[in-house]
């Protein structure tokens, strides 16, 4: 069933990287009770054919301030995103939600390999903050494919998390290209040693996720246990 939609404030605008923003939403009629992984429907007054509804995953887990924290890469010429960029602090804008089922598996069922490339590392950071708020992390590794060095998104804070979290492992890769996937998979293909008990989680464009879910399906996983969140 849809959520209904509502009014939220933009609360502040920051720009994470050169190509990346952080939005940060206050809802003002109620508030919005969601799962790390799941995302936000925007509605934009924008387009031939208004409104033009985007999807963005949520950055954080939820907060008792009720804000709600999404990052947006720039596409370039992207409607979406380019409309994004216009907006300033105190502007306001329609969203429902949340949505999806790219949440985290049973607890402590199984280790979690997460992938993400570029801004498909947003749905997995709120997983891995709202696990590391409760503890101590279950064994989980972390690729992320960057397109550029200063595009790496979060980069310090996974840096930081390693060193207090032994069971975390943060393998950041950069690639301009997202179907030049060699050191990604070369980078799976170690950590997926077979008969691991691990639930792969993949996020980002479908030119990135499908191939993976491929390589997975050939390491002996069956499709429906490889999660994916794509984004076009
Ligand atoms: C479930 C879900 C969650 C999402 N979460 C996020 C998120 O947290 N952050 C985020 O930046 N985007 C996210 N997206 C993508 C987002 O909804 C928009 O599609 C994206 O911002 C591009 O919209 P646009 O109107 O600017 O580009 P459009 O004018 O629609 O152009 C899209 C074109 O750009 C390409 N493209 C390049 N990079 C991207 C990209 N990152 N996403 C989509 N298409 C891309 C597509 O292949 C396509 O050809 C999510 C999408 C889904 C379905």
């Amino acid at each position: 069933m849809a959520e209904p939609t509502q009014i939220a404030d933009i609360v502040s605008l920051t720009g994470l990287t050169p190509h990346t923003t952080e939005l940060v939403l206050r809802p003002i009629e109620r508030s919005i009770l969601f799962k790390p992984g799941q995302w936000l429907s925007l509605q934009l007054p924008f387009g031939d054919h208004p409104p033009l509804n985007r999807a963005y995953s949520l950055a954080e887990p939820p907060s008792p301030t009720g804000h709600l924290t999404l990052v947006y890469d720039h596409v370039p010429e992207g409607k979406g995103s380019c409309y994004l960029s216009s907006l300033r602090t105190g502007d306001r804008i329609s969203l429902s939600g949340p949505y999806g089922r790219f949440v985290l598996p049973d607890p402590d069922s199984k280790n979690l390999l997460l992938i993400g490339r570029y801004s498909g590392l947003v749905p997995l950071r709120c997983m891995i903050l709202s696990l590391a708020r409760q503890g101590p992390l279950p064994p989980t590794t972390l690729i992320t494919q960057a397109p550029g060095p200063a595009e790496q998104l979060y980069h310090e804070e996974f840096i930081a998390l390693a060193k207090s979290h032994p069971s975390f492992r943060y393998l950041p890769l950069v690639s301009d290209d997202p179907t030049n996937m060699a050191t990604t998979i070369a980078a799976i293909r170690q950590v997926a040693v077979k008969g691991q008990n691990f639930t792969p989680m993949i996020a980002g464009i479908k030119s990135f996720t499908r191939p993976l879910r491929t390589l997975f399906m050939e390491l002996g996983f069956d499709r429906r246990e490889v999660r994916l969140e794509t984004y076009d």
